[in-house]
């Protein structure tokens, strides 16, 4: 209430009124004052000079000997009330006739004239002094004449009591005090219309700025008058729409960077001098789960990441003498950092953003996710060192059995038809090698060329365990063969179909020891829209662990025991590609020592289309 404007406008105004009303007040009265004594002496001077008649008559009266018998003091007041309205003689001012001693002899108020001081003109009049003079601030206004007669002198005294001047001064300072009464309530009105003219304005803009600070920009300020409120509010408008149109164009621009940022399939996160999470996208976030606000967010994601930087006050090191980086213009790439299931290369370097008006500086780290790059490396580097490993078994036994031969010309006939058999044997088996990688490499530039037919799946797969037979007999195999009736017929490259079934039936025999159980069966599925070839055996089964691996170029479960049995590891890869090709699936269900189930499933009308 006291700090309100009104509050202080009031004060003001009230000290204004009362100060002026004072001034004023204090003036008057002072004039007034001022007035009625210069009055009294200028009219007591008039009255009382040389060539005034009342003085002649005074002194002729003084001098004359005809009133001897009357006393001078009388025939001096017989004069003077005379000229008692000359003399301006009324109840406040009186005239006395003194005595040389200051006691009145005669006087127009005995009353008073017997209260009478002995007053500085007074004085001046007895020791014959014609000066008189006016004491200012004194309670009264005098003029003392010293006259002589014959033999008698006295003194003549006028004295006025200035109570006139005081009753009319009081009136005034009455007057003066309503006219400030009036004043002090002319000034509280005036102050409420002063203050509420001023304030409306302000309190709208004291809103407007407390809704632009709460973000609410849609409040617009009146402007009511053109004085200086009203420019402050029209600029105050001004400035909140260019505050809204920056503001929008940061939102936007952030928006922008944002989109952009969780598009990125990149991680990104920024960190703050002190090591806190400024900003993580999306990506950064589905990895990490740290807390953002913890000093320890980047030290936990050097951890994370694996990578060697000590970051202090004032230099960034590498920790660790033999880790592997890059050093870039303003920063570190730390190559193939494994988080999880993924692989990343992770560059670290220096920001520098605003924080509120501060340059401030930080780090940032984008992890670039290379796991497809990577797995193709290791997959690639894992295949030449298969290839290398699979031709290299076969070459050695050729080098050897060649070198055998060679060396010994005297050797027996037999022998050299066991070594060169043996050149042979491997020969085909480097060759079976070949083939199978020209086949899978066709397959990967899709440069296969397909020969599309229509036919009997059933029979045919019936025509290939005819075929088998002889291998089936020489491990004393039994094979029950099983076709659905009414199979539709399929369209799809027979010879490749054929192709993938013949190995999975071999591996059956070969995984199967001697006198096993292979069961064959062809069915429809899926509404007759798929054919399932599934072949079922008792055999050695596949660990779990190596199922999903299977499908892998050169995987083998035990590389001695297939490789004995004449396997390249390839087989069940060109089977998948192939019937991936066609739109079918293959996938295997096995138990160890308990036997595999093999499922080829090939749609009825295959998707490839004919060379
Ligand atoms: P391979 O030419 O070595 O047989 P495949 O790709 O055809 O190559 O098979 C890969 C591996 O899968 C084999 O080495 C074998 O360990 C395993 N395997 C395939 N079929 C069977 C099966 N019916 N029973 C047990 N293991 C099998």
């Amino acid at each position: 209430m006291f700090k309100s404007l009104y509050f202080k406008i009031v004060v003001i105004l009230l000290i204004f009124v009362v100060a002026v009303m004072c001034v004023v007040g204090a003036i008057l009265m002072n004039g007034v004052t001022s007035f009625y004594v210069n009055d009294f002496y200028n009219q007591m001077k008039e009255c009382f000079s040389e060539d005034s008649i009342m003085v002649e008559e005074l002194y002729s009266s003084a001098a004359s000997d005809d009133s001897r018998q009357d006393s001078l003091a009388y025939r001096m007041k017989t004069i003077l009330s005379s000229y008692g309205s000359v003399l301006g003689i009324d109840p406040y001012r009186n005239y006395y006739v003194l005595n040389m001693n200051g006691e009145m002899l005669q006087g127009s108020d005995a009353n008073l004239g017997a209260q009478l001081i002995v007053t500085p003109n007074i004085l001046s009049a007895i020791s014959h002094g014609s000066e008189n003079r006016v004491v200012s601030g004194s309670e009264y206004a005098d003029w003392a004449y010293y006259i002589a007669g014959e033999d008698e002198e006295c003194v003549i005294y006028i004295k006025d009591s200035l109570d006139e001047m005081r009753q009319l001064n009081q009136v005034l300072f009455s007057i003066i005090l309503q006219a400030m009464m009036i004043g002090i309530v002319i000034a509280i009105v005036l102050s409420f219309f002063l203050a509420k003219s001023i304030s409306s304005p302000l309190q709208s803009l004291t809103k407007g700025a407390q809704l632009v600070a709460a973000g609410e920009f849609s409040y617009e300020i009146d402007i009511h008058s053109e004085d200086e409120i009203g420019i402050l509010t029209h600029n105050f408008n001004y400035m909140k729409d260019r505050l809204k149109a920056t503001l929008d164009a940061v939102d936007g621009e952030r928006e922008k960077l944002e989109t952009v940022l969780s598009c990125i399939r990149d991680g990104v996160i920024a960190f703050t001098a002190d090591g806190r999470v400024l900003h993580s996208n999306s990506s950064a976030d589905e990895r990490f789960s740290f807390d953002k606000n913890d000093k320890g967010a980047l030290e936990e994601c050097f951890d994370l990441l694996d990578i060697p930087l000590v970051v202090t006050d004032n230099s960034i090191k590498v920790s660790s003498p033999d880790a592997l980086f890059e050093r870039t213009k303003d920063g570190f790439i730390f190559h193939d950092k494994m988080v999880g299931d993924r692989v990343y290369d992770v560059n670290f370097g220096i920001i520098k953003y605003y924080s509120g008006n501060k340059k401030s500086f930080g780090f940032i780290i984008v992890m670039h996710d290379v796991t497809a790059r990577y797995e193709l490396d290791e997959s690639r580097r894992e295949f030449v060192a298969n290839v290398s490993h699979e031709l290299r078994t076969p070459l050695t036994s050729i080098m050897g059995a060649a070198e055998t031969v060679v060396n010994d010309p005297e050797m027996d006939e037999e022998m050299r038809v066991y070594f060169l058999e043996m050149v042979m044997t491997e020969s085909e088996r480097m060759m079976r090698i070949v083939s199978d990688l020209l086949v899978l490499s066709r397959l990967d530039n899709k440069r296969t060329s397909w020969s599309i037919e229509t036919f009997d799946i059933g029979e045919s797969v019936r025509r290939l365990c005819d075929v088998m037979r002889t291998d089936l007999d020489a491990h004393n195999h039994e094979l029950v063969f099983e076709a659905e009736e009414g199979l539709p017929e399929i369209t799809a490259d027979r010879q490749r179909i054929e192709q993938v079934i013949i190995n999975v039936i071999s591996n059956a025999i070969k995984y199967t020891p001697d006198g096993g159980r292979i069961a064959v069966e062809v069915s429809a599925i899926s509404e007759g829209s798929f054919v399932q070839v599934k072949v079922a055996d008792n055999g050695v089964g596949i660990p779990k662990e190596d199922i999903a691996h299977l499908f892998e170029r050169f995987y083998r479960v035990e590389k001695s025991r297939t490789s004995d049995a004449g396997g390249t590891g390839l087989g069940l890869a060109i089977a998948k590609e192939l019937i991936d090709a066609h739109g079918g699936s293959i996938r295997i269900e096995s138990a160890v020592d308990e036997g595999t189930v093999m499922y080829i499933e090939i749609p009825v009308e295959c998707r490839l289309k004919s060379a």
